[in-house]
């Protein structure tokens, strides 16, 4: 990338795109690549997903990246039937929280996994993945 262009990678991420730009633009690129990533504070080592470029605890812009890897727990879930301006064609879908410890990641159940299936406490994963139309986005699986 050229010194004065702009990085607005994050156009390309999710159904809709609130912000081309952000501090933590390099999540797209890891995405590309297959990797869900959050960010931690090197200074208080309190992690953050969706990643942040500074630590709202201490305040620290010194941040580095972890993958989102392995399994979570399942904490919550709810299919939506109305959905907001950008997502109404999309409903019904689930979206989860999932707990993985040190940090919790929020998102959406993957389709191929039926509803019937899910419930509080079982195990999934957060895997990147591409909306009908082609965008970047995550999903949780079996
Ligand atoms: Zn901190």
């Amino acid at each position: 990338m050229a010194k004065n262009e702009l990085d607005t990678r994050f156009a390309e991420f999710g159904t809709v795109s609130f912000a081309s730009v952000t501090g933590v633009n390099d999540f797209i690129g890891y995405l590309e690549n297959g990797k869900l990533m959050g960010t931690r504070c090197e200074k208080c080592g309190k992690n953050y997903f969706p990643p942040r470029a500074h630590c709202c605890d201490c305040l620290s812009a010194k941040m580095e990246w972890f993958e989102v890897a392995g399994k979570g727990k399942l904490v919550s879930y709810s299919t939506l039937q109305y959905a907001p301006t950008g997502f109404t064609e999309e409903v019904p879908y689930t979206i989860a929280l999932v707990d993985y410890g040190a940090y919790k990641v929020f998102g959406r159940i993957d389709a191929s996994v039926p509803r019937e299936e899910l419930s509080v406490g079982m195990t999934l994963t957060a895997e990147s993945a591409r909306t009908a139309n082609g965008r970047l986005t995550y999903v949780f699986k079996k």
